[in-house]
Parts: structure tokens; sequence; C-alpha cells
């Protein structure tokens, strides 16, 4: 791995275990920017799990994945660039369409994520696993945490990491970097139900609908959700 990181004041990291190798779900730049830094700093072996076929439509899906693949390879990160299994997430969402977010949509989303996760975290001996999507103000942690370890029950000898990135200056790191890299900056979570939700809501405030690839943090004043 290569060592371009940005100095900034944070505390050594321990995974469980003590362990230094963990496979990091990776849900799109902006949200693992600082989770892999930090992670680098401490000098974890990790490798980025890309696996996130909620996302809609799939131009959304391929910016926010190339962004990530782009600061991986800045950083000499392995990325795993995992199947965009779209009709599975759709199958598995049948009957949720009008869930709130934060709701049992989102529980299935996550627990297809880590699944598939977990799964490659048992298959390639990593017997730590995390994810950057705790990491986001609009997210639920409790319900994230709870379908990561879920998903890493499945295996003996895998634990997921509960570590929340948002604290010790993690989130304001994580709008930081955002910045420094100019990453894209998503408007709306990631699948067709949210952006109908998130047009819905702007709409109700007399503003535009979303325009996919138009926003990057660092150009624009408002900062977006993820
Ligand atoms: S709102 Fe986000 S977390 Fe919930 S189902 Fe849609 S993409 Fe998944």
């Amino acid at each position: 791995m290569t060592t371009t990181v940005q100095t900034y004041d944070r505390k050594p990291l321990t995974p469980p275990g003590g362990h230094k190798k963990v496979l990091l779900h990776s849900c799109c730049a902006p949200c693992s920017g600082e989770v892999m830094e930090a992670m680098l700093a401490s000098g974890i072996d990790y490798t980025i799990f890309f696996y996130n076929p909620n996302i809609h439509p799939e131009r959304e899906y391929l910016l926010r994945k190339d962004e990530n693949v782009r600061f991986a390879e800045q950083h000499g990160v392995p990325f795993v660039d995992a199947d965009y299994d779209k009709d599975n997430w759709f199958a598995r969402a049948k009957g949720m369409e009008w869930e709130p977010e934060r709701g049992i949509r989102c529980t299935m989303c996550f627990d297809m994520r880590f699944e598939r996760t977990a799964l490659h975290a048992h298959e390639h001996g990593f017997p730590v696993m995390t994810s950057s999507l705790g990491i986001s103000r609009w997210k639920n942690m409790a319900q994230i945490n709870d379908c990561g370890q879920r998903a890493a029950g499945r295996y003996d000898g895998l634990s997921y990491w509960d570590f929340n990135w948002r604290k010790g200056g993690g989130a304001a790191r994580m709008i930081e970097i955002s910045k420094r890299e100019e990453f894209y900056q998503q408007e709306y979570c990631g699948c067709v139900y949210s952006l109908r939700d998130t047009n819905q809501h702007r709409r109700s405030q007399g503003r535009e609908p979303i325009e996919l690839g138009t926003k990057f943090y660092g150009r624009d004043e408002e900062q977006g959700g993820g």
C-alpha cells in the first residue's frame, strides 16, 4: 500500500480481536474516505468490497463506484468490484416499495449487502468486516450494526467491527476529505424509492428534482445525503 495519507489527529484503531486484516464494505467514496484514511493511519491491512445493487439507476451506480475506485487506486488499496445484481435487490424489496427510509426495506438492503460481504470475508480469510455506511448522519447506526452482526454471525471466526466512524472528529474529516477530493456528491440514499421520495420532498419545497452527475463536494455549498 502507498502512504499518501493526510495527517490528522486520530487515535490508533484496533479492530476486534486485535486483528489487522479487515474487509471494508464501502457504499461510496464520500462515506469511505475517512474510514479508509483512518485505517491506513493505523496500519490496518484492508480490502474494499463494493457491493451495492441497491443503487439506481445504473448511471448513478457507476458514478459512485468509479469515484470509489479512483480513491482506492490513489491509496493503493485493493478493491473488489462485486456484482451489480440489481434484479435480486428488486426481488427482495418487493412489497416494501413504500416503506420509509430507515424502515424494514433498509434493513433488507443492509442485510443483503452485508450477507455478500460476510461470504466474501469467509471465503477469503478476513477475520473482521466493517462498513462505511454508518458514518453518514442520514443513517441509523444501530440498524446498520444489527445487520452487520447478523451477517458476520453466520460464520465462525468472523466479527463485525461496529466502530463509530463519526466520533473523534470522523464526521468532520469525512466532509473535509470529500471536499479535498471533490468527490461526486449523491443527493439521495441510493435506491429508486429513495430517489422518488427525495424528489417528492424537493417538489414540496418548490425545488427542482435531482439531476444526476452534477454535484461535487467543494464546488457547491449544500451537503447532500448518502
Ligand atoms: S433508502 Fe437506502 S438503505 Fe434504504 S433501501 Fe433504499 S438504498 Fe437501501
